[in-house]
């Protein structure tokens, strides 16, 4: 859509169609499988390179079959060997210093050392790890301080742009730009009170200049800086701090005098006031994400001015979800983009990163679902659609976008998808379906009902996931065991569980969850609207990887899900055994969601089947019902505005789901990965009896805040970290209770670990559990 009347801009043209990144982790886990076997010395740093570099090519040689120019910088060179943020503090050479000594004289580390920052050695902790804006990709938190040094380490992202042109293809290198790297970074420990990374910003921008130099002597015509923090509201400096640096930023960067074109872009929202801050300074294209934001209405006149003049890449291929979605509605979208700017080109919403690969790979699937779906490989093929529609005109791409539109409107009316005994019911909800009895007479009941001791004992539901019993699942879905034989294998699973936590000492029991695969995609399984795939990975973080399910259609529970577990794990001992569920939340953002009705709506649907459930498990003699909601932060949308609905529909969903019982029966919850702060009103207003939390990680600080905010529930704050092989001793524990104790009512006071027990092996969970009962009893005995 460029208009050829108007000068020829003084730069080289911004390919038509491109997409913000590709997954990285190979179609068969290919990476993975390869960084693995180099952790576990079964390949050498060569080999792995090789595989790497396979991947590469293979993914730019794909690219370029499903419709991106090999040759004018539509292709991203977005690999990475475990996380793009890792990359860039490696590539600017920011280490935290106690990996200081892994750097070479020019401060290159290898990819031994790379890995070690990733993942810790010894008595050096990793870097710490959190959530990628509102996804469920994981990044490594940089660790900057006054004294960090920043220089170019690393000239890997120059050599794969050279790689990419030895085989023939000019790609577009891809970094992290530097705001949001500093912006993600936290202060390094030694820093000084109240040191801000973003106070570094004059420092680091001449390391980006050289990169820039760098590439431009390799021959690239574009880089592509990635700046998602621009749009995030959820991050902790004030606005008015992150807009000036992007100013700053990129008036430095655009005044290099020897660089490619630079292309910022700005994936998961909406610009909103850092875009009059990017128009003014020289960079030459700005993606913006079209999918979560839309179109920016009400500029200045300098502001319109200044974008008029550049490329503006309109984010309408939705890179965060499975579904093919609108195309029409994407043109229209690229169509109205024209009146910013004359040069209006086509990309994802954000990297695709966050989807599979290929839906061809998915031949299990119902091939009706399949032809509303979109993965990765299908979205480039739009994009690649819509390149040449803004190239040749809407006509000739008519017989693609009336295809979408068509697989829409089949969609819309295919069985399932809305089942009008779901929708009644949930049109049906009154306030009073949300709430439970008064708080006291809960106590009173739940009192009488358990007669639990003071600072009750119990785990957040997993024990560990043995090989035994992963090969039994695999055996099953095999079929070289019978149905029975697994059922046999597992109830002598869960009565060693038992007995282990009877002798141990704990006072409410779990079964140990040795039948899921995946806290979400067992319940996906279980209930009607769901599908699972087959070879749907998404990375998670580094090696690891997860398979979304895709929730297509109305939810409802066609038979009970976790009853006969648990009624069987209550037949085995006196004490209460707490039933375990996944709740709406969660279910929700580790799948693949529908786009055709509000979030909201959906999460209702699965709270509706979730209450079922849990009133079965009540009838059957469950007197403990847990309702994990860890992804509840996660969700929150990176925009203030639309976090109060937010907060009501997923606050409401878990209600929703738990408010059936009996004043009796005691609810409990878990959440961990969260920062509370910000959630700590909504984790209030869930209105369970007991929430166990993740703490010990950060030695209970976390209790301060729970005091503040005036919480009078239940309250278990972790005393062993699970993500470490470590036991914590009787006095590290006993140290833990007694530091909750001066900040938590003892009456409140819940005694569990952070988080489920499935990753860790048996020993030191046994040990580390001992020590938890024994400082609890040394503490009870004081009190
Ligand atoms: N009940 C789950 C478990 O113990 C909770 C897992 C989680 O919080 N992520 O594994
Ligand atoms: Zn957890």
């Amino acid at each position: 859509m460029t208009d050829t009347t108007s000068a020829a801009p003084a730069r080289p043209a911004f390919p038509a169609g491109t997409i913000l990144g590709y997954p990285r982790i190979g179609r068969r886990r290919e990476l993975k499988k390869a960084v693995e076997a180099f952790w576990a010395g079964a390949i050498d740093a060569d080999e792995l390179e090789a595989t790497a570099a396979d991947l590469r090519a293979a993914t730019r040689e794909r690219l370029a079959s499903l419709g991106l120019g090999p040759t004018d910088a539509s292709i991203p060179e977005s690999f990475s060997f475990y996380d793009q943020v890792l990359d860039a503090a490696v590539t600017v050479g920011a280490l935290p210093s106690r990996f200081a000594g892994l750097a070479g004289a020019d401060g290159s580390v290898d990819l031994a050392g790379y890995f070690t920052i990733a993942r810790g050695e010894g008595e050096n902790p990793p870097l710490e790890m959190t959530k990628w804006f509102d996804s469920n990709y994981h990044y490594l938190v940089p660790e900057i301080g006054q004294e960090t040094p920043f220089r170019l380490a690393s000239d890997r992202i120059v050599r794969e742009f050279e790689e990419a042109r030895a085989a023939g293809f000019v790609t577009r290198p891809v970094i992290v730009g530097p705001v949001t790297f500093l912006l993600l970074s936290k202060a390094a420990d030694d820093a000084p009170e109240g040191f801000r990374p973003l106070s570094r910003l004059a420092d680091l921008l001449p390391v980006y200049t050289e990169l820039l130099s760098r590439l431009s002597a390799a021959g690239a015509p574009w880089v592509q800086l990635d700046e998602p923090a621009l749009v995030s509201e959820s991050i902790d400096e004030p606005r008015d701090a992150v807009v000036a640096a992007a100013r700053e930023a990129y008036d430095v960067l655009g005044a290099a005098a020897d660089r490619p074109a630079l292309f910022v872009a700005a994936p998961y929202g909406s610009l909103d006031d850092a875009l009059p801050a990017l128009a003014a300074t020289p960079v030459e294209a700005i993606s913006l994400d079209l999918v979560r934001g839309s179109i920016p209405s009400g500029l200045d006149a300098a502001t319109a001015s200044a974008l008029a003049a550049k490329t503006l890449v309109g984010g309408v291929v939705d890179g965060h979800n499975i579904w093919r979605g609108d195309l029409e509605a994407a043109f229209g979208k690229l169509t109205e983009l024209l009146s910013l700017s004359p040069d209006v080109t086509v990309s994802t919403s954000t990297s695709l990163l966050h989807v599979p690969h290929d839906v061809d790979d998915e031949p299990e699937l119902d091939e009706r679902l399949t032809s509303w779906l979109a993965f990765a490989d299908q979205k480039v093929a739009q994009v690649a659609v819509l390149a040449r529609g803004i190239v040749d005109g809407h006509e000739s791409i008519q017989e693609e976008l009336t295809a979408a539109t068509a697989a829409l409107a089949d969609r819309a009316s295919a069985p399932g998808v809305r089942v009008p005994a779901v929708r009644e019911r949930e049109a049906a909800l009154t306030e009073a379906d949300f709430r439970r009895g008064a708080y006291a007479d809960r106590l009173a009941a739940q009192d009488a009902a358990l007669s639990l001791p003071f600072l009750p004992t119990t785990t957040i539901g997993s024990f560990p996931q043995t090989a035994d019993i992963r090969r039994s699942r695999a055996q099953l879905a095999k079929g070289l065991i019978t149905e029975a034989e697994y059922l046999g294998r597992m109830r002598d699973e869960i009565k060693r569980v038992v007995d282990l936590q009877e002798e141990i000492g704990i006072d409410v029991i779990v079964h140990g969850e040795p039948e899921r695969n995946d806290m979400v995609q067992y319940f996906a399984e279980n209930l009607e609207g769901f599908a699972v795939t087959r070879n749907g990975w998404v990375q998670s973080y580094g090696s690891r990887c997860t398979r979304p399910s895709i929730l297509w259609g109305d939810v409802w529970r066609p038979a009970p899900i976790t009853v006969e577990w648990s009624a069987y794990t209550q037949s085995l001992t006196e004490k209460p055994v707490k039933g375990m569920l996944t709740g709406p939340v969660t279910i929700l953002a580790w799948s693949f969601v529908r786009d055709d009705q509000p979030l909201g709506e959906t999460a209702r649907q699965v709270a509706l089947a979730l209450r079922d459930e849990i009133a079965d498990l009540e009838e059957a003699g469950i007197r403990v019902v847990q309702v994990d909601e860890p992804a509840l932060r996660e969700l929150l949308p990176l925009k203030k505005a639309a976090q109060g609905e937010y907060l009501d529909w997923s606050v409401g969903s878990f209600r929703l789901a738990t408010s059936g019982v009996a004043n009796g029966t005691q609810i409990h919850t878990h959440l961990c990965y969260s920062e509370f702060g910000v959630v700590i009103d909504a984790i209030r207003n869930l209105d369970a009896d007991v929430t166990s939390i993740e703490a010990a990680r950060s030695r209970m600080e976390v209790v301060h805040d729970i005091q503040r905010s005036g919480f009078e529930h239940g309250i278990g704050p972790g005393v062993y970290d699970i993500h470490s092989p470590r036991v914590p001793s009787v006095a590290e524990v006993t140290e833990l209770l007694e530091t909750a104790l001066q900040a938590i009512p003892g009456r409140q006071l819940w005694v569990n670990p952070d988080c489920g027990l499935k990753t860790r092996g048996y020993d030191e969970t046994v040990a580390s559990l001992r020590n938890i009962i024994e400082a609890t009893r040394g503490v009870r005995e004081r009190a």
